[in-house]
This record gives structure tokens, C-alpha cells and sequence, in this order.
């Protein structure tokens, strides 16, 4: 432990203790361990591989945050490195700085929620994405002429967020007057529900129809939602009737979000939907070469292709996967190749990660060990002894698999997702205020993983 570890730490807890929750900061950040503090490697010891991966999971960006703010510099110097206490060989997870090549201006207060790092310059371009691309360099060229609105759909980390950042990046750059505003459709809703309840609903619609620009991201979040509908109707019709370039993603198409009203549909269709694809094995082995010339790294043509060929679907997964061989390649002294490319990724490799979790699997070692059965976990009751069992079972089924809210609430007999969310939060309370659940948890999610 040194010295400045142990002073830097202590800032960045007191910050951490402010922005998270108190039961989340006193069980997952209040026990771990300050190592080291060099050339911008901040080392954080934790008990287990379970608590890393929950950190790693859920913390790692605040925590980065919160230290880089103590020690003075810009999140994007700082990697944070977090270690297992009793096993000395584990894998760190890291993340690793990263120095964008291009530092789009940050003083305009309406860019400040724009990611530095999704700039165009940025963005490859391959066959499942060209389209897409195209259609939003001529949207950030000349905003409102000849798309509006551009709707952008497709899976996760395929990239659509980046090239909504980038629309607003160079709209900025070019026109730096321009009032942009980029929002999630969560956020939105959030701002709407807290606008109506504290009655200032005029102040609402005069920040969001201002704007010359609404980028409004995975915009599925309003399926269901009547009055944030409504109210983004008539936001939608003022801006596009006043010639203002609007610019919306989602997971599917507009026709495909269930529990969106058929105007709104048949506005998000009057200008053009494009979708972004799975990447291409080609366009995989550009980013990676992309990424790695971006931080100078060298990374060999057939780690390139390793990496490539096992991670398919994900953008944001095959950027996780170049970090993680390069912190592994840092921290083990060794060149980068096959081999070791393959220790690296070893537990994140469908194939390599051997057998799948299952919630079947989670229920029945979480029943055996509270002394029930699997079944008590599915059926209704609320004795006492089943409520906790069941929270932590639902809760290492959020962490261990990569189960959605509503699917483990299927398991657990057809319980609703936002009982799941209380679980998991539940869970995290009574951790922070008991130690010897903490030992079960970490056990049982060990145990599950043998
Ligand atoms: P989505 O919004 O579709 O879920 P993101 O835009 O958040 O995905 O992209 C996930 C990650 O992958 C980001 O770090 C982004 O920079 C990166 N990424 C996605 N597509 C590309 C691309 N074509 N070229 C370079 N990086 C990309
Ligand atoms: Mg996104």
C-alpha cells in the first residue's frame, strides 16, 4: 500500500460516498483496498472474483471518475486496475486510458453531454454500417434539408449512439451557435414525469422545442409511455414544422416498437430509417487495427483474426475484448499473441467460458444452500425464510447471466421486472450491513461458477 494510493482513495471514496447510494457505496466500495497508485495505474484490491466483476459491472466508470478528479486529471488518463485479493495470478479487469486523436471543442455547454470519443473520425465504416453512416454525414452536413427526422435502429453496440454523437459533434463544429440537444429517451421521460409533478411543464417544452437540434437516443424507451408520447408529439411537430433536424435511434424499427402510437410511428417514417448491422468479420478486423493504431499498439495480424473470429455481434464487446489482452499484456510483462490473446479472454468467450450459467443452475444452488427447495424459489409464498434466498438468487441471476428483468422474473413464477430490480437492490442493502451474507453471496456466485 502506498501512500498516494491510500491519500487518493481517500478523496475519491469521500466523493463516491456523495454521488452513489448509501447501500451501494457502503457494500461494494467501502471494503476494497487501495494498492497502488503509478504512472496513472491506480491498483484497487476486492475480496473476490465476484465483487471485481460487480465493480468491474456496475462501478468501474465513477470510480474512474471519482479518482481522476482526485488525483487531477481527465478520466480518459487514469486506468483503474482492480485485483482479487487472495489470488495473486487472477486477471484484472482494466480499463485502460485512452487519448482520443481528436479533441472536438468542449466549451459549449450544449456539447457537454456529447462523448469526445464519438466523433466520425472515429467510426469505421464497413458493409452492415455504410448506410447508416452515409445518411448521418449528410444529416450533420446540412441539418433539416433532406432527412428529417433520421432514425437509426439496430442491435446492441453496433453503433448507433457513436454516430448520433457524431451528427452533434460536427453540427457543432460547424454551426458553433447551434442549439443541439442530445437526451436518452429514459432521460426524457425522467425530465417529463418530474416536469409534470413539480408543474413546470412551460419550462420543459421551452428547453426541448429551442433547439436547432434533438438527438434523441434508444427512443424504444417511450413505447408504452402514453404522456411522454404525447408530449413528444407535439415536441417533434414544433421542431419539424420550424425546420429543426431531428435525429432518433432504437433497437428496432419504428414499426416494430411495440406500444408505439401509430402517429408517432408515422412521423419517425416521414424522413429516412436506416439500420445498422452485425459487423462483418472484415469490418471487426478494421476497428481492431483502427483501436489498437489509435493508442499504438502493435497488435499482430493473427491476434487480429483470433479476436475477430470469436467476437461477433458486439462493437462495444470487441473494444472490451483489445483492452483486456493489452492490460493482460501489460501487467504480464509478455508481447501480445494468440496465446496470450486467449489466456485474456478466457472468461469471456462463450466457447472457453465452458459450461453456461443457467437460472436453473443459480436456483438450485442457492435453494441447497439456504436448506429449501428450488421450487420455494418459484411459488408465491413470502414466508420469511424464502424472501431472502429468492432476492439473492434473483440477484446472482442478474450478475451471472445475461438474462433481461423480465426473463428472470419468468423463472422466479412470472414475477414482475421491477420486482427483480427491488431484489437486486435489496440484496446490496442487507450486504452493506452484513458481512456474513456477503461471504454466501460471493461463495454461492463461486460455487455457481465451478
Ligand atoms: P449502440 O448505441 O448501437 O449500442 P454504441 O454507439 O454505444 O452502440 O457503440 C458501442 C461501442 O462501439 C462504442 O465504443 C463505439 O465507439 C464503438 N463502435 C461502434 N461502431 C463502431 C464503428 N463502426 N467503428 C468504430 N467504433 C465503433
Ligand atoms: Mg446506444
Amino acid at each position: 500500500m502506498t501512500d498516494q494510493a491510500v491519500s487518493l482513495w481517500a478523496k475519491a471514496r469521500g466523493k463516491l460516498a456523495e454521488t452513489l447510494n448509501e447501500g451501494a457505496f457502503t457494500a461494494w466500495i467501502a471494503p476494497a483496498t487501495p494498492i497502488s497508485f503509478e504512472d496513472n495505474v491506480f491498483v484497487l484490491e476486492v475480496s473476490s472474483r465476484f465483487f471485481r466483476d460487480y465493480i468491474a459491472n456496475h462501478h468501474l466508470d465513477e470510480i474512474r471518475g471519482a479518482l481522476a478528479d482526485a488525483a487531477g486529471l481527465e478520466t480518459g488518463q487514469l486506468s483503474l486496475e482492480l485485483r482479487v485479493a487472495a489470488e495473486p495470478s487472477a486477471q484484472p479487469v482494466q480499463q485502460v486510458a485512452q487519448e482520443p486523436r481528436e479533441q472536438p471543442r468542449r466549451d459549449a455547454p450544449h456539447t457537454r453531454s456529447l462523448n469526445v470519443r464519438y466523433v466520425f473520425s472515429r467510426f469505421v465504416v464497413g458493409a452492415s454500417n455504410k448506410q447508416a453512416y452515409a445518411r448521418a454525414v449528410a444529416v450533420a452536413k446540412a441539418p433539416a434539408k433532406e432527412y428529417n427526422p433520421l432514425f437509426i435502429y439496430g442491435g446492441v453496440g453496433l453503433g448507433k449512439t457513436h454516430l448520433m454523437h457524431a451528427i452533434g459533434h460536427e453540427i457543432a463544429r460547424q454551426q458553433p451557435a447551434a442549439k443541439i440537444c442530445f437526451i436518452t429517451g429514459e432521460k426524457f421521460t425522467n425530465e417529463l414525469i418530474d416536469a409534470i409533478q413539480n408543474r413546470r411543464m412551460s419550462r420543459f417544452r421551452s428547453i426541448y422545442r429551442r433547439v436547432d437540434v434533438l438527438l434523441i437516443d434508444d427512443v424504444h424507451f417511450l413505447a408504452g409511455k402514453e404522456s411522454t408520447q404525447e408530449e413528444f408529439f407535439h415536441t417533434f411537430n414544433d421542431l419539424y414544422d420550424n425546420h429543426r433536424q431531428i435525429v432518433l435511434t432504437s433497437d428496432r424499427g419504428p414499426k416494430e416498437i411495440p406500444g408505439l402510437e401509430e402517429r408517432l410511428v408515422s412521423r419517425f417514417e416521414w424522413g429516412v430509417v436506416d439500420d445498422v448491422g452485425p459487423p462483418d468479420l472484415e469490418l471487426r478486423m478494421a476497428i481492431l487495427g483502427h483501436r489498437a493504431a489509435e493508442r499504438a499498439i502493435e497488435l499482430p495480424q493473427d491476434v487480429r483474426g483470433y479476436v475477430a473470429r470469436n467476437i461477433k455481434y458486439n462493437i462495444r464487446e470487441l473494444e472490451g475484448a483489445l483492452n483486456r489482452i493489452v492490460a493482460f499484456a501489460k501487467v504480464e510483462g509478455r508481447p501480445i499473441t494468440v496465446e496470450l490473446a486467449q489466456e485474456a479472454l478466457r472468461t469471456i468467450l462463450p466457447a472457453e467460458r465452458g459450461k453456461q450459467i443457467t437460472i436453473d443452475l443459480i436456483q438450485r444452488k442457492v435453494a441447497e444452500h439456504f436448506q429449501l427447495r428450488a421450487l420455494d424459489l418459484k411459488m408465491k409464498k413470502r414466508t420469511k425464510s424464502v424472501v431472502l434466498p429468492r432476492q439473492v438468487a434473483m440477484f446472482l441471476s442478474r450478475e451471472l447471466t445475461d438474462r433481461s428483468l423480465p426473463e428472470i422474473g419468468d423463472y422466479f413464477g412470472g414475477r414482475d421486472h421491477s420486482t427483480v430490480i427491488h431484489a437486486c437492490r435489496r440484496v446490496t442493502d442487507r450486504i452493506a450491513a452484513d458481512e456474513a451474507l456477503r461471504e454466501t453471496v460471493e461463495r454461492l456466485a463461486e460455487a455457481i461458477r465451478e
